[in-house]
């Protein structure tokens, strides 16, 4: 069947550009003169200008068209002292060989680290960095995209914790800006995945501790007796603003949200050798720069009810941080045509379902809903867990 011809033409057999009459809903349009079907939902924002109920088209062969699902990435796998097996035990996820894997960078425009798209139309095509610059409204929406040039502001990781992290600290984005090339600082956001018994985290300073404290214990070995370290479990949440010391102890496994930025001061590596048996580089006068020994106390750690429902854990002015949790249920979700999200499924398994199609989830898949994909729902096999992280508008 033709597809209904919802426009009316006014300048058939001229050379494109055409103007044309349509409704305000989405829906077919047949464009004259060269008798192309187009499917106006799709075509990019380059392709035509809409006033009013006047759509004017480009000419199509300079047409771009962008049919938006939830995307997923081809892994980025980071080899650490520190890393292990268990992307692979529990994830199922290819990691090399070795036991090392660290990291897995699973939506993520860094530097040499973009990924590569791994399911649907763009499959092995685009990256998630020609997809910001070929499509940045469709793909992050308007706001984001006018603000940030295109440019994709978080960064979503799976981290292995083999054996503790070293003591660190992030820039906030004014220092990074000054001393590392025009980064940006790093707020990041942890959910604990899996923890062995007694597994702790490292979050902020004592009470009181001052920069002079902190330089004196550093340099006499006794860092940890200022640090603030806690037990967690999965399902645990904590919140580490740029500025606050902090570590991820061993046997854990958790997803992390930041902001799209790799400026790591070392503080303390636990008197350990790197893989060329050196000690790895410090950091030690820029941590002390942007240690914020001033911050106010905020809680260690929060933990996700296990009962169904959405629950907001972290909410600040980089991004927002949503557990979502389903037992046999759906939840539906929207973009709103105005936000990207990023999706992390943590645990369970379920499908994810927008206007166009279907596919199944399961623990370890991350997804790019790109925001001009608008409606998606995501449904329980038995339970499934997922993170949801935006940007605020
Ligand atoms: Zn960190």
């Amino acid at each position: 069947m033709l597809p209904q011809n919802l426009g009316a033409c006014k300048n058939p057999g001229k050379a494109a550009p055409v103007t044309v009459t349509v409704p305000a809903t989405p829906g077919i349009l047949t464009c004259f003169p060269k008798f192309q079907v187009v499917d106006y939902r799709f075509i990019s924002r380059y392709n035509y200008r809409f006033r009013k109920s006047r759509l004017r088209l480009l000419p199509p062969e300079t047409w771009r068209v962008f049919k938006p699902y939830p995307i997923r990435f081809k892994e980025i796998y980071k080899d650490a002292i520190w890393g292990g097996d268990r992307l692979r035990s529990l994830f199922g996820k290819d990691i090399p060989p070795g036991g090392r894997t660290g990291e897995s960078w699973e939506i993520s425009d860094h530097g040499e680290d973009t990924g590569l798209v791994a399911n649907g139309d763009l499959a092995g095509v685009e990256t998630l960095r020609t997809l910001c610059e070929k499509y940045p409204q469709e793909v992050l929406g308007k706001a984001l995209a006018a603000k940030r040039r295109g440019k994709f502001p978080l960064l979503l990781k799976f981290i292995d914790a083999n054996d503790v992290l070293s003591v660190q600290v992030h820039p906030p984005d004014e220092y990074a800006r000054l001393h590392e090339d025009g980064e940006t600082g790093k707020t990041e956001a942890w959910y604990v995945i899996a923890a062995e018994a007694g597994s702790r985290l490292i979050k902020g300073l004592k009470p009181g501790t001052t920069k002079d404290d902190f330089r004196r214990l550093l340099a006499e070995g006794k860092l940890e007796q200022c640090l603030n370290s806690f037990e967690v479990a999965p399902g645990d949440v904590v919140h580490i603003r740029a500025g606050t010391v902090h570590a991820i102890g061993k046997g854990i496994l958790l997803a992390e949200i930041q902001q799209n930025s790799d400026v790591t001061y070392r503080v303390y590596d636990w008197n350990r050798v790197g893989f060329d048996g050196a000690p790895r580089p410090l950091h030690v006068d820029k941590a002390l720069d942007v240690i914020d020994f001033g911050a106010p106390e905020s809680p260690p750690k929060l933990t996700c009810a296990d009962e169904p429902g959405v629950r907001r854990m972290v909410e600040c002015d980089k991004f927002v941080l949503d557990v979502l949790t389903l037992y046999n249920g759906s939840y539906e979700g929207t973009t709103g045509g105005e936000r990207f999200e990023v999706l992390c499924v943590v645990e369970g398994k379920g499908s994810i379902a927008w206007a166009e199609g279907e596919e199944e989830i399961k623990a370890g898949a991350s997804l790019l809903i790109p925001a001009a994909l608008e409606r998606y729902r995501v449904a329980a096999g038995d339970r499934v867990r997922l993170l949801r992280c935006y940007v605020p508008g």
